[in-house]
């Protein structure tokens, strides 16, 4: 590991200056650190803002939640309203890695952790995101784990993320503070990019942006949460893929749904087209199948993830069975 300096922040604009600066924001650092030791990542300096006060989980004047960017994964996944009202959210969050990690990762960091692709880490090997312009090894090497949707010449990586799809599928929004106290909150969707031709850049913060809290909306009342993750084992894998649903019924009907998938892009998938297509509609096999349709349309494999396709597709399939409660199995 190189050498860097190290630097405790006792704010969050103290934070936001330094990381203008260039210094690297460290939390849990269940990411960071391996990227660091990897040399992956090899910051000048680190700002350290766990003892920042943003570990806090509230209420919303309007019934939604506050989440602080420093809540760990564990005490996310055990609060009491995330279990009882965001319930795909408390399981998306314990599908992930170990519970040794989930202590120490924070919902910011979680947020901002970085793709898994293989070549990525490994610094013989060419990757645009990590050196930009060297090329892709993926797209012609092994790309079992790679993206199917939204993908570019220049990269074709995952999202790595389960808390980030549960909180797609919920429509949470990023609260993120700047150098001279500048604020913004956007939807998580505005939040993460496509790699288009710029991989290098994961997402949409600015130079110097800190995120401080992630917001959900009020709970649908009386609606079915469900995560399904389909991975190589059965736990401490990264999603091949994974489906977040909340759908409420009503006279037998899909009254209102939304599906947000993991595995298959380089950020939380979310399809209107979808959605849009099941809303108001009886459930059915028949509609499960089009829905399927709808999503992979556009869809690209590149070798080794060639199964992905009629993977997503069966368990797309299995998560509407099981979330518009047809009582069919799977
Ligand atoms: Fe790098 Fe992206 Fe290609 Fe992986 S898929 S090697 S992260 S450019």
């Amino acid at each position: 590991m190189k050498p860097f300096d190290y630097t405790r922040a006792d704010s969050v604009s103290a934070a936001s200056k330094a990381a203008r600066d260039g210094a690297t924001v460290i939390a849990g650092g269940t990411n960071l650190l391996d990227l660091m030791k990897l040399e992956v990542m090899a910051p000048d300096s680190v700002i350290d803002i766990n003892r920042l006060d943003l570990d806090e989980i509230s209420r919303t004047d309007d019934g939604g939640l506050r989440i602080g960017a420093l809540v760990t994964n564990s005490d996310l996944a055990a609060n009491e309203i995330v279990r009882r009202e965001y319930e795909v959210l408390s399981r998306a969050l314990l599908a992930g890695a170990s519970g040794q990690l989930r202590n120490k990762a924070t919902t910011g960091g979680n947020l901002c952790q970085r793709t898994r692709c293989y070549y990525f880490y490994d610094t013989d090997m060419p990757c645009n995101k990590r050196d930009p312009g060297s090329g892709c090894h993926a797209r012609e090497g092994f790309n079992r784990i790679h993206a199917i949707l939204g993908t570019s010449d220049a990269c074709i990586a995952t999202h790595p993320s389960d808390m980030a799809v549960a909180m797609r599928a919920l429509g949470a929004k990023v609260h993120i503070e700047g150098p001279e106290e500048t604020q913004r909150t956007i939807a998580l969707e505005d939040f993460y990019r496509l790699p288009g031709d710029r991989p290098q850049d994961d997402n949409t913060l600015e130079p110097g942006e800190v995120i401080t809290a992630v917001i959900l909306p009020a709970p649908q009342k009386d609606a079915r949460h469900i995560y399904r993750k389909v991975r190589d084992r059965a736990s401490y894998a990264f999603a091949l893929v994974s489906v977040a649903a909340v759908a409420r019924m009503e006279d037998g009907k899909i009254a209102d749904i939304s599906l947000a998938f993991g595995g298959l892009a380089h950020m939380p998938w979310r399809d209107g087209a979808v959605e849009n297509l099941l809303k108001g509609q009886a459930p059915s096999d028949i509609l499960f199948t089009e829905a399927a349709e709808v999503l992979l349309k556009d869809a690209k494999t590149f070798g080794s993830n060639d199964f992905k396709i009629p993977l997503t597709r069966r368990t797309l399939k299995a998560v509407l069975r099981e979330v518009c409660s047809t009582g069919e199995t799977t």
